[in-house]
């Protein structure tokens, strides 16, 4: 019987262990491309802690800022592909940066693997309370009548909030001038008060301080009214149709074994199925993905659509950094 025992575990150690079956025996760090406080880092946090609760181990968060999130990124496109170093982005970081900047050190589309598809966040055009108007027409009045004297804020080129001031300028012939940060946490901060005066930023990092008082909203960014701040109209209801939703995403560097990258991805889905985020989330006024969206190749396929799309959008609006 002994003997059996013994066999039998050496039999199993014999055969040679899988990539993914001791995966992840220490922590894992996930790269976050903007400012603790902002909604990429809400997004990380909330995933993170929850992922590592799936897998056993901690999620250290990375915030290497800078660069609308070129840094961050180029980071895990050149760290070893084991599945300690994840990247966490979203439509600016890892589909319009890649129209945007002629020379970055990485290909998104190739340098990087994709894991899993994470929520998507319509955006909020909020001012600060000192603005001296309340409805969005009055808003686009004002600005149109105070060419150069407003700022409003964003987390770089190519971020999602400066694709959301891209979307506003076009659908309402209105302008003001972009002041960049290293996140919209910071941002937002400097919004309620009035460093900046507008922005059109993700209402995950938004609503809180709208519901607050702190900031004033004038419209969502989406098709329908959102169940979270069902009181704020669409753009569109005033007259200025405008849809931008900011997704995110996991990606791992190329060459990650693939059941490193399923463990992760089947720890992401857990994660999005649990009541409690799901409620926070949709508290945000986030859309959370199925996990069929999730899949890493469902995934990968609508981050090359969403790729082609915002070239074609990016380029035919001439948006470059050298
Ligand atoms: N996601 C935000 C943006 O793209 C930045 C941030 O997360 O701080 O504007």
């Amino acid at each position: 019987m002994l003997r059996r025992t013994v066999v039998t575990s050496l039999a199993a150690s014999a055969a040679a262990p899988a990539f993914g079956d001791t995966y992840p025996s220490r922590p894992i760090s996930l790269v976050v491309p903007f400012a603790a406080g902002g909604p990429t880092d809400l997004m990380a946090r909330i995933v993170g802690e929850h992922m590592a609760r799936e897998l056993g181990q901690q999620f250290v968060i990375d915030n290497a800022t800078g660069a609308a999130g070129t840094i961050a990124v180029g980071k895990v496109a050149r760290a070893v592909p084991d599945g300690y170093t994840i990247s966490i982005g979203h439509l600016g970081t890892h589909v319009a940066n890649g129209s945007i900047y002629r020379n970055l050190s990485y290909d998104l589309l190739t340098d990087l693997v994709p894991v899993a598809r994470l929520p998507s966040n319509p955006m909020l055009i909020v001012t600060a309370n000192a603005m001296p108007t309340h409805t969005l027409k009055e808003l686009v009045g004002y600005l149109k009548a105070n060419p150069d004297r407003i700022s409003g804020g964003t987390a770089g080129m190519g971020s999602g909030s400066h694709l959301g001031a891209l979307a506003f300028f076009g659908a309402t012939g209105a302008k003001y001038q972009l002041v960049p940060y290293r996140g919209t946490g910071p941002a937002v901060q400097d919004l309620i008060a009035n460093q900046i005066q507008v922005m059109v930023d993700q209402s995950s990092n938004s609503l809180p301080h709208v519901r607050a008082g702190k900031i004033r909203a004038y419209a969502v960014t989406a098709r329908a009214r959102s169940a979270a701040m069902p009181d704020i109209a669409t753009a569109a209801e005033a007259g200025y149709p405008m849809e931008v939703a900011i997704w995110h995403g996991l990606w791992a560097p190329k060459g990650t074994p693939t059941e490193i990258v399923a463990k992760l991805n089947g720890a992401a889905i857990a994660t999005l199925q649990d009541p409690a985020i799901r409620a926070r989330m949709e508290d945000l006024g986030q859309d959370l993905p199925t996990p069929a969206e999730m899949a890493p190749a469902a995934f990968g396929d609508f981050h090359r659509a969403e790729f082609a799309k915002w070239k074609k959008i990016l380029g035919d609006a001439a948006v470059k950094v050298e």
